[in-house]
């Protein structure tokens, strides 16, 4: 099989959304750029997470050409392929439609940095791409737009798209988005909460890249050089 180890770990992080319950039914899609090329590889269209294997997988190049794989890739490849092109930082891609932030998404409300993690992981304010109709080139541009110095980005009536340097990223942003959501609307219907400012979410970020962890500097470089961009602009 081509490219088993990202393959695999698209695998394994399909059954996560699932056992997350980041989605339901086939919806949500999953993608990753291959190592060193443009190419990448992405989840079938409407195929379940259960049982999806690696030999499932579609390699696209970064037009969407197929170049290896039988099924039909997903329908929001159109989507994965604009943010690869505007984002080299981005180097896999993971679609949700999780509960929390769905409703963000139907509410087309942006979400507000409330928690540590939020600031440290998606860079501020999780804005909303306008509706468009999904696999449309109109919901690819939408989404782009409103990533710009993100890690995620919610689509009105629809879902999440969470960007990283790697699926578990990827995957784990998506994670703190639905989290973020879940306490903002808790904390709205038990008090009135307090959303962290610009600086303390600067602040955080920057901590988190440059003294978080066992080797913050080198896992966080890509991270930090977006947000120089970010700071930059
Ligand atoms: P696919 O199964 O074609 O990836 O579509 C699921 C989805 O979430 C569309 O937005
Ligand atoms: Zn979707």
């Amino acid at each position: 099989m081509f490219h088993q180890k990202t393959a695999a770990e698209i695998v394994a992080v399909g059954r996560q959304l699932v056992s997350k319950g980041l989605v339901s039914g086939t919806w949500g899609n999953i993608s990753a750029r291959i190592p060193g090329a443009g190419d990448f590889l992405i989840t079938p269209s409407g195929v379940p997470y259960e049982s999806l294997d690696a030999q499932d997988l579609v390699l696209l190049d970064p037009e969407g050409k197929v170049k290896k794989g039988t099924l039909r890739p997903s329908t929001e490849t159109p989507l994965h392929i604009a943010i690869y092109k505007k984002r080299p930082d981005v180097l896999a891609i993971v679609h949700t439609h999780s509960p929390y932030a769905s409703v963000f998404a139907v509410n087309r409300r942006e979400l507000p940095p409330v928690l540590e993690e939020q600031a440290q992981l998606l860079g501020g304010t999780v804005r909303v791409a306008p509706y468009a109709p999904p696999g449309s080139k109109e919901l690819a541009d939408g989404a782009v737009t409103a990533l710009e110095g993100r890690s995620a980005v919610i689509l009105a009536n629809h879902g999440v798209v969470g960007v990283g340097r790697s699926l578990k990223d990827a995957l784990l942003i998506c994670q703190v988005v639905e989290k973020g959501a879940q306490v903002f609307l808790l904390a709205q219907l038990s008090g009135k909460p307090h959303v962290l400012s610009e600086r303390d979410v600067a602040l955080l970020r920057r901590n988190f890249l440059e003294k978080y962890g066992q080797n913050p500097l080198s896992s966080a470089c890509a991270l930090k050089e977006q947000s120089r961009k970010d700071d930059d602009n």
